[in-house]
């Protein structure tokens, strides 16, 4: 069990895909077995349990039908409040619709599965649900978890459904209605956690409200980003530093601690096979000074092309682990591109094109005060 930087533990993996558990879910456990509800605690903690699989069971879906599109799933991770599957790359709509509606309709065969075995006394789905057996408990916890997710607002996927629906349908303004559906759903979450009392409700209102507004940012940084290019935001190989491979520790300690640069690209010929950071070099100095550089490089990074849209750079910083990914052109080494760059580089792209078009605006005013004699 390894502490990755999101505070998230890797607890196994799925056909190639980590499974990682978010730390606030292990407290949220320690709490169900030590907080002294005595002989229920068993069954809650085996409820909660049950619950997680059935959330890791829907995030699988969601990756599994990803996976049909050829889009790769990074990771999964369980939160107290739900899952998430951290896909790749943004999928075209018509795939996020299916992606999206795949968790839900999973809950949905769970709760027919159970009440295909076990049958059901009632079926209220208002009812207490821990004043009910393991079964009953666990088809209303599914039905829940297909409803909830189809609320129309980020981060559910219901909202994403919404937003790749409209997008499909050629809707004008899908940010603006996205957003204005997410801000009221968030509303409603506040209204409702005043009258019930429910903590999580806040809460949901609280993560709604901060999607759908993050949505509304986003959504003019993603069609700049579709009209730049990875060669925009990279910085050139030739104000690269980098090393041959073959380097020793020794030999590259002096570079690397005089250099602005945190990761150092690993070279030979055209091509390059690792990054290695300062912090590595140094550390490795004290112990390791005759050992090459190659033996603590991470050879696991992202490559770019450079000619490639900027928003697929966008998309693998997502899931990359390091704040770097290599440029390539024609299989060769071009250039490095930093992910906080590109963030900068978006806002200033926002910037200019606002300016410009607001002197294109000013000039076709003034033309048309020239052409109009009234106007003297
Ligand atoms: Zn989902």
């Amino acid at each position: 069990v390894r502490e990755n930087k999101t505070g998230s533990f890797k607890v196994g993996s799925v056909s190639g895909i980590p499974i990682n558990i978010h730390i606030t879910f292990i407290l949220l456990l320690a709490y169900l077995i030590f907080g002294g509800r005595g002989q229920t605690a068993l069954i809650d903690t085996i409820f909660i349990l049950l619950v997680f699989g059935c959330v890791l069971i829907h995030e699988l879906a969601h990756a599994l039908v990803a996976k049909r599109f050829g889009i790769r799933t990074k990771k999964i991770t369980l939160y107290p409040i739900g899952g998430l599957a951290s896909i790749a790359e943004t999928p075209e709509a018509r795939q996020e619709v299916l992606i999206s509606l795949a968790g839900p309709i999973a809950n949905l065969l769970i709760a027919a599965l159970i009440y295909l075995t076990m049958g059901l006394p009632e079926l209220n789905i208002f009812t207490d649900i821990f004043s009910h057996g393991m079964g009953t408990r666990l088809f209303l916890t599914n039905i829940w978890l297909a409803l909830f997710n189809m609320i129309p607002a980020l981060p559910m996927d219901g909202g994403r459904v919404l937003r790749a629906s409209l997008n499909i349908l050629g809707v004008h303004a899908v940010t603006n209605i996205t957003t204005g559906i997410g801000i009221f759903v968030s509303v409603l979450f506040a209204i409702g956690g005043v009258y019930s009392g429910e903590v999580m409700l806040f809460l949901m209102s609280f993560v709604v409200f901060v999607s759908s507004v993050q949505e509304f940012f986003q959504a003019e940084g993603r069609i700049i980003a579709t009209s730049l290019k990875v060669r925009d935001a990279m910085v050139p190989k030739e104000r690269v530093e980098s090393f041959l491979h073959g380097t020793t520790v020794a030999a590259a300690i002096s570079r690397s601690l005089t250099s602005w640069q945190p990761f150092f690209p690993v070279t030979t010929g055209n091509s390059v096979i690792g990054v290695v950071s300062r912090t590595t070099i140094s550390d490795q100095a004290a112990i390791n000074k005759d050992e090459y550089l190659s033996e603590f490089m991470t050879r696991d990074f992202v490559l770019l092309e450079a000619d490639a849209p900027l928003k697929d750079a966008l998309d693998s910083g997502a899931a990359n682990e390091l704040p770097i990914a290599i440029v390539v052109h024609n299989g060769e080494y071009v250039g490095v591109l930093a992910y906080d760059i590109v963030t900068d580089l978006l806002i200033v792209e926002e910037m200019r094109r606002k300016i410009s078009q607001e002197e294109r605006e000013r000039e076709a005013r003034n033309d048309n005060e020239g052409e109009d004699p009234t106007a003297l």
